[in-house]
């Protein structure tokens, strides 16, 4: 009997490095396409309920509908559900026949949570579950410790990859596909009603084909790479820094693309200080995942990872935290940041750094609530990155340093000296 796989796409939004579709192809099996559209529980009411624009939804969208168009391609199309997987895809299974069921791994708790229920369901299915892991740099099979033994501070961990540094290569496109038949609906989106703002770093849409297009363009057709390390702390613009984010987020391109894209670069044009930078910041994104995957849900607790008590008292009001969202603390370095996010979604890694010292420190607000607003509106929301981040500026998260606060003005002196981007989105 002909294999039945279902693939089970989350945020693996791609056909290109794709280990669980490469092998279902070489299988020989038919396929069936599968992403669910599912809302995961709030853990925390916001302060005041802001409304925030869905930039990341549309953004999601966008990579579903060039994803569907890949399967068009292949004479199938993608099934959209919405619903409850461990509803969903059992009954999806029995519908189509299914043997097995093929995904990547995710291991923050909702991901992880919702995968053991399907699996629990298909166990008693007898329908297979195979998992790959398509979303680090480093295979964790490639890693050179248990989890237990990962690093509590980055530099230790960094060190340790570094020297022997290993990244699989990338699994090729599958020219052909067999792909199941099936009578689901056809996929149609309905797009939040978004602004585009002329002012945006981020003006891109989702898609494997826009992320395989701004890879290209930032590496080789402007040769951004070259100088990445000299640019990365910019505010103003789409090339002083990747933008690789959202992608990456969605999965639309993998760390391993980039990561080999960037070591091509380097033997075809130039090694230096800014191509090393960019492999180590797909590091530290690589190891906020395993902070997560070793502490799980510690980290959205007050006290983090950090195994100390902060002794610290976190506030919660409301009109500090509403004019924080709004942009209108009246610290105009803070304020341009803050609406930059609003209207657009994104906020570069200098403006993060600084909001959430501001936040923590200046506010002295809850710092689950800030990085709760980051997960409602960033473009390129992801839970391992914001959560490490996060709990790392609030000094309950990997770093020695318990007070991470910065000196904000001087942080404007220094990154905005000419006051550009205060007034590009002030006045
Ligand atoms: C408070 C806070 C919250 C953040 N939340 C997120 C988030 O939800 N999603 C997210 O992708 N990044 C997050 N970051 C990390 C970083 O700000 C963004 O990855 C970066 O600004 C995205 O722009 P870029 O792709 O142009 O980055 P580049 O500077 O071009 O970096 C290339 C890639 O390296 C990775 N990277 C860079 N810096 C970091 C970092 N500090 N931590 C982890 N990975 C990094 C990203 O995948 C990024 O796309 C957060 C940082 C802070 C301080």
């Amino acid at each position: 009997m002909t294999q039945r796989v279902l693939l089970w796409y989350r945020n693996d939004l791609r056909v290109a490095d794709h280990e669980a579709l490469h092998r279902a192809v070489g299988s020989g099996a038919q396929i069936l396409p599968v992403y669910i559209d599912c809302c995961t529980p709030d853990r925390y009411e916001l302060p005041g309920n802001p409304v925030i624009p869905g930039f990341r939804r549309k953004f999601r969208l966008e990579s579903l509908r060039a994803l569907d168009q890949q399967w068009r391609d292949w004479k199938s199309s993608l099934v959209v559900m919405t619903g409850d997987p461990a509803e969903v895809i059992p009954q999806l299974c029995a519908k189509y026949q299914i043997n097995a069921v093929l995904l990547n791994a995710e291991s923050s708790h909702d991901e992880a949570r919702q995968y053991a229920q399907v699996a629990q369901q298909l166990q008693s299915a007898n329908v297979a579950c195979n998992v790959f892991h398509g979303a680090p740099l480093i295979h964790p099979d490639d890693l050179p410790f248990a989890l237990r033994d990962l690093p509590d501070i980055f530099t230790q961990y960094r060190k340790i990859v570094e020297a022997r540094l290993f990244v699989r290569a990338c699994f090729p496109t599958p020219t052909a596909v067999q792909a199941l038949p099936h009578t689901e609906a056809l996929f149609e989106p309905h797009f939040p009603e978004t602004i585009a703002d002329v002012r945006s770093a981020l003006p891109f849409h989702g898609g494997e084909p826009a992320g395989q297009a701004r890879l290209h363009d930032y590496v080789w057709k402007s040769d951004q790479l070259r100088i990445y390390k000299e640019t990365r702390n910019g505010l103003i613009g789409t090339d002083y820094s990747s933008k690789f984010s959202a992608w990456l987020a969605a999965g639309c391109i993998s760390p391993r693309q980039v990561f080999h894209e960037v070591r091509r670069y380097e033997s075809e044009r130039v090694a230096n200080d800014s191509t090393y930078w960019m492999i180590f910041e797909l590091l530290w994104r690589d190891y906020f995942r395993l902070v997560m995957e070793k502490f799980g849900t510690a980290l959205f607790s007050i006290d983090g990872i950090s195994r100390r008590r902060t002794h610290r008292s976190w506030g919660r009001n409301a009109a500090d935290f509403q004019a924080w969202v709004s942009g209108n603390t009246g610290n105009r370095f803070i304020d341009a940041n803050m609406r930059e996010l609003l209207l657009t979604g994104f906020m570069s890694n200098r403006g993060r750094q600084n909001v959430a010292s501001y936040f923590v420190h200046e506010l002295g607000l809850d710092w689950r609530l800030g990085a709760q607003y980051f997960e409602e509106a960033l473009v390129d929301y992801d839970v391992y990155s914001n959560w490490g981040n996060w709990a790392y500026l609030a000094g309950v998260g990997n770093d020695p340093r318990e007070n991470r606060r910065f000196n904000i003005t001087r942080q404007a002196d220094v990154y905005d000296p000419a006051g550009s981007y205060q007034k590009l989105w002030l006045d």
